[in-house]
């Protein structure tokens, strides 16, 4: 496992890690890892494809197929750049569908793990701290009410609140409800409710406790 400091953000949609993990990567000089696009990468590729989402076997071997990159804020799939087409609400969708799937995050996890073991990383998505990188120094769940959660989102996307907080409800109860490596808090992670909150707040609370739990974020390698 991973020896790199690793710095989890674990949370539901719409809570605002995204925005945070990539601030705190770039104030820490650390890499941004969003695991959930490497997700939405494999759901983007079944779903060009005409895959069946329930089709276990089918979708495992397409995720140990699939080459995804990272490069920056991009994401590519086997060389492409399917940076705006995995935000398709469709994706979202087919994303938490095959993500439910125990080989699909099997090949993602080993992914993943071996993405953070290259370096000191900020890597934001469900499970993190709870199955990813268990050992992570920083683990923090974001979390916000449904309403904040929507209203962030359906301003992102352009979309219509009502048609947004549907999506993301059902997604959330799938995510929540998966047998396998569930959306939950780890024990040991810090609970931070941002629906009051700014972004700046959020970095500040992040990086305060980046510092509380690595003696002043030194010591990492
Ligand atoms: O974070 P984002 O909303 O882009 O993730 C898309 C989907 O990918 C989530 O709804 C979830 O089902 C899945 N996901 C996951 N585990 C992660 C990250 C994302 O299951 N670590």
């Amino acid at each position: 496992m991973s020896k790199s400091l690793i710095i989890a953000i674990d949370g539901p949609g719409g809570s605002g890690k995204s925005t945070v993990a990539r601030s705190v990567a770039r104030r820490l000089g650390f890499t941004y890892i969003d695991s959930g696009a490497m997700y939405r990468a494999v759901a983007l590729w079944a779903l060009r494809l005409g895959m069946d989402l329930d089709d276990l076997h089918r979708l495992e071997q397409l995720a140990k197929e699939a080459r995804i990159e990272l490069p920056g804020d991009r994401v590519l799939l086997n060389g492409e750049d399917v940076t705006t087409d995995i935000r398709d609400p469709k994706v979202s969708d087919a994303a938490s569908r095959v993500a439910a799937q125990p080989g699909v995050r099997r090949a993602m996890r080993e992914e993943q793990r071996r993405i953070g073991s290259t370096g000191p990383s900020v890597m934001e998505g469900r499970d993190i701290g709870t199955v990813v990188f268990p050992e992570a120094r920083v683990k923090i769940f974001l979390d916000a009410q449904p309403e904040a959660r929507a209203q962030r989102r359906a301003s992102e996307l352009g979309a219509p609140l009502e048609e947004v907080a549907r999506e993301l409800d059902a997604r959330d109860q799938r995510d929540r409800s998966r047998a396998e490596a569930p959306l939950t808090q780890a024990p040991d992670a810090e609970y931070l409710d941002t629906t009051h909150l700014t972004p700046i707040q959020v970095e500040e609370a992040v990086l305060k406790l980046v510092r509380e739990r690595t003696s002043n974020g030194k010591g990492h390698k």
